[in-house]
Parts: structure tokens; sequence; C-alpha cells
């Protein structure tokens, strides 16, 4: 499996890329998450890495502050305790 059919995704961007309709931060952004989305819902052979740090949907995103860094880290790294 190359590297080409692999997207590497955090668990809630499983979520965003299901009901995504083509709105986002800003150019590059929208961009790039339609070309994953669209990836994803055209080529069955793709596979889908979870990754537990920035994305390749974060890639082009205004609020990544480095390689594992978001801005929104406070609301996207929230787990669920009992
Ligand atoms: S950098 Fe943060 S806000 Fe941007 S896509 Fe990634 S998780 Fe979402």
């Amino acid at each position: 499996m190359t590297e080409e059919k692999i997207i590497n995704l955090r668990p809630h961007h499983l979520l965003c890329t299901q009901g995504y309709s083509g709105k986002g931060y800003n150019e590059a952004f929208v961009l790039n998450m339609t070309m994953i989305t669209k990836r994803m819902r055209t080529e069955p052979d793709l596979k889908v890495r979870i990754v537990f740090s920035t994305d390749d949907l974060c890639t082009y995103c205004p609020r990544k502050r480095g390689e594992g860094i978001c801005a929104d880290d406070a609301k996207v790294l929230v787990f669920i305790k009992e």
C-alpha cells in the first residue's frame, strides 16, 4: 500500500468528512478538504489511517500551529470519562 492511497485523519474528522458541504476556514482549506472528501467518496481502494495528531485536513488549516498542534486543541482533544 503506497502512501498516495492512504488518507491520515483524526478521529473526529471522520464525522467532518461525512457531513462536509463545501464550507471551511478559507480557500486553501476548502480546496484541500474538497479534494480529500472527493477521494474518500470515489476511490474504493483508498485507506484511512486514524492518527492522534494533526492530519491531512489540518495541513491547510489556518488553525494549525505546528505538527501536532491545533489552536483549538482544548475543544478537539475532549475525552469522555466515566
Ligand atoms: S488544525 Fe485544528 S481546527 Fe484545523 S482542521 Fe485540524 S483539528 Fe480542525
